[in-house]
């Protein structure tokens, strides 16, 4: 199994096939940190294009989940998605349990971008025994840094496609038609958790369990701290060259 563009595998269930990885060039295995709002999912698409690394996303997972009808998920999944509705984390039961399901996904010989997870210390803990136990490797934590009132402006805007996922901002990235989706053309929204109650919740959360992991990929030599201000373009850029990314890499979506 590999995770490819359609990430088959990774939104619906351990059973499900991607397409088939192509000659691979070196794999990227990278964990992107920062929070909510900083850019980081925009950073992971543009990294997942260039590098061949598949996105693997566990709040994807979860706004998969809810399009399901409710009586054919698990407890765990319906107790998820209202975590998520109110703007907290999922438990950490709940998160490794689909990660365990998806285990298959960090052995692709495609590589992968975690985002969004781990989020906590026991997640990473987690991550660092599955990852020990299929003898891979990680490359980096990228995290992603902004000063916190920037980050709530980029927040407050974000608009998102329901339909192709892609995110725009009513500001920073407008899309051409006010409301609609450049690439689609379906209305564009809100996500739940970006309206304003849920991201104080979140951004709490953040404080509070989710920036101690820097000190816990530090500690390991992973860390790599990326100033998060100016266009999605700048801040790719940046990724790269402390990635030591230069030449272009084969695009494999
Ligand atoms: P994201 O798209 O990464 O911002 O995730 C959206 C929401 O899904 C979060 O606000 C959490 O409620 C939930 N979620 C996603 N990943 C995790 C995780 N690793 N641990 C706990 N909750 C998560």
């Amino acid at each position: 199994m590999s995770g490819r563009a359609d990430r088959a595998a990774w939104l619906v269930d351990p059973q499900a096939q991607c397409g088939t990885p192509p000659e691979a060039s070196r794999p990227h295995r990278l964990v992107l940190l920062g929070a909510p709002g900083v850019g980081k999912g925009t950073q992971a698409a543009l990294l997942a294009s260039r590098l061949g690394c598949c996105h693997l996303s566990t709040g994807d997972v979860f706004r998969a989940a809810r399009l399901q009808a409710p009586c054919d998920r698990t407890p765990a999944l319906n107790a998820a998605i209202s975590a998520m509705e109110r703007g907290e984390l999922v438990s950490d039961e709940t998160v490794l349990q689909i990660i365990a399901e998806r285990a298959g996904c960090l052995r692709c010989a495609g590589g992968f971008l975690l985002d969004g997870f781990p989020r906590t210390l026991a997640q990473a803990q987690a991550l660092e025994e599955l990852l020990d136990a299929e003898h891979v490797r990680l490359d980096a934590a990228i995290s992603y840094e902004l000063p916190m009132q920037l980050v709530v402006a980029r927040i407050a805007g974000r608009r998102v496609c329901p339909g192709c996922k892609a995110v725009f901002h009513v500001q920073g990235q407008p899309p051409r038609r006010a409301g609609y989706c450049d690439a689609c053309g379906t209305a564009l929204v809100q996500r739940d958790d970006d309206h304003p109650r849920a991201v104080r919740v979140r951004l709490q959360a953040y404080q509070r369990t989710t920036a101690p992991l820097t000190h816990f990929f530090e500690h390991r030599g992973l860390l790599r701290v990326v100033p998060a201000d100016g266009s999605p373009e700048e801040v790719f850029s940046r990724t790269l060259s402390l990635l030591g990314v230069r030449e272009p890499v084969t695009v494999r979506r």
